[in-house]
């Protein structure tokens, strides 16, 4: 399948083009040219992670070259399955993305476009991974890219403004991951990607690719577990299942619209995000207003300029139809706080911050006497932010023995002004 620009002035690609370019030449975002219907129907018999992302994305790589790795890439990249437990007694229920080797669902998207990557041609010259991150990207993508020949990774994330377990994770890599602590917020280090993926001259000498949500080889594979969930869901009780998602740049909350769009039993879908509301406001009918980001306690959401935002614009051209697609909820530091402790105290659960939100807005949905099937996407395992974490619970968080084998080796990063030529100069240098 053909992917086209979301500012339609790039030559459409095929899907490895896509997802090694990162960017389209034109500055736009990756989309593919159709969305194939699907019913639940035609995933009968199909029931594993890897096995439902297989057909899932078979149509957007028909007539490509990955297509014959696809279904290892599938198996490899969807090993771990994300559970889809009750949470409480009353019919909700929380998928729990966070058990792959870094504990967060990004490790989903960045371990398929390292398998879509690895498997293209060999490469004489290295390629580096660009990847901006708030917490959580740079680390999945460094995992998903450890140690793979051919390639090298650069991370970027704000000085001081990730968890000092996140910072720690980000460095601890070594061999070809370089982490880079840059002086700027998030939307810095976005904008530094964006600045090197557009720097022709630089890209002339240092192969260049990006690894952030705005990369097609990430947003797509993120549909496959909304995919598995739904149908499982529709399998037991015949119902289509609503989903709310905490939300940043946008990545996760559109993967669940697209699977939605293709025909999963998917019925309604609501972001959940920090106080950082560009999203709330605009779904309750403002302007789209996108501004400097603001801390919060959940900061991997911490976003003030979705990135993907531009995919929903092209998706839905009418405002009008864009509007009742989605409805999206703020969430306060102080409501994050209360439902962890809330969560904690009434179901013995520990969620994450970011989990927090969707967590936070599922009680206001069911207060307000809105009926349904929902689920709540947990994003994170909480033990990655001990320090907001443990306070309200009240004790240790026990880490996943991956994260803490990962927080035993020792950790580097280079700092970096948020400056376009010292990111350029930083990696001719790598
Ligand atoms: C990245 C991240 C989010 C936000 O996801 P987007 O795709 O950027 O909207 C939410 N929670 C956690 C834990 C994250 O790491």
């Amino acid at each position: 399948m053909r992917m086209i620009s979301t500012r339609g002035r790039a030559a459409p690609v095929g899907a490895s083009e896509a997802m090694v370019a990162g960017l389209a030449p034109d500055g736009g975002l990756y989309m593919p040219t159709a969305l194939p219907r699907r019913s639940p129907e035609d995933f009968s018999g199909l029931s594993s992670l890897a096995s439902v992302a297989e057909k899932l994305l078979t149509p957007f790589f028909q007539d490509d070259p990955l297509a014959p790795s696809l279904p290892g890439i599938c198996r490899a990249a969807f090993a771990v399955p994300p559970p889809l437990r009750a949470f409480g007694d009353g019919g909700d229920q929380m998928l729990e993305l966070f058990h792959g080797p870094t504990a967060a669902f990004k490790d989903y998207g960045a371990a398929f476009l390292a398998g879509c990557l690895a498997a293209g041609p060999a490469r004489t010259t290295p390629l580096t991974v660009l990847v901006a991150t708030s917490g959580d990207t740079g680390a999945a993508v460094a995992a998903a890219f450890h140690r793979r020949p051919g390639f090298r990774v650069a991370i970027l994330y704000p000085h001081g403004l990730v968890s000092p377990r996140q910072a720690h994770q980000l460095g601890c890599f070594g061999d070809n991951v370089h982490a880079f602590k840059v002086a700027g917020n998030f939307d810095d280090c976005q904008r530094l990607v964006k600045a090197a993926l557009a720097d022709d001259a630089l890209r002339a000498q240092v192969p260049l690719t990006s690894a952030n949500s705005i990369s097609l080889g990430r947003l797509l594979p993120q549909m496959a577990y909304y995919a598995q969930a739904s149908l499982a869901h529709w399998r037991s009780l015949r119902r289509p299942l609503s989903f709310i998602v905490p939300s940043g740049n946008l990545g996760n909350g559109l993967a669940c619209l697209l699977a939605k769009r293709m025909g999963l039993p998917i019925d309604r879908l609501v972001l959940a995000t920090n106080a950082n509301q560009v999203l709330p406001e605009f779904f309750a009918g403002g302007e789209y207003r996108p501004r400097p980001a603001i801390p919060t306690l959940a900061n991997a959401m911490d976003v003030g300029s979705p990135s993907n935002f531009e995919r929903l614009d092209w998706l839905y051209p009418d405002e009008q139809e864009l509007r009742p697609a989605l409805s999206a909820e703020a969430v306060s530091d102080r409501q994050i706080e209360q439902t962890i402790r809330e969560v904690h105290g009434r179901l013995q659960r520990v969620l994450c911050p970011h989990t927090a939100t969707a967590a936070h807005v599922l009680q206001r949905l069911r207060q307000r006497g809105e009926t349904g099937d929902w689920c709540v996407v947990a994003t994170a395992h909480p033990a990655k932010f001990p320090d907001v974490v443990e306070p309200l619970v009240g004790g240790v968080v026990p880490l996943p023995p991956a994260l803490e084998a990962m927080l035993a080796r020792p950790a580097h990063a280079e700092p970096l002004a948020a400056d376009e030529a010292a990111l350029a100069a930083a990696l001719r240098s790598l």
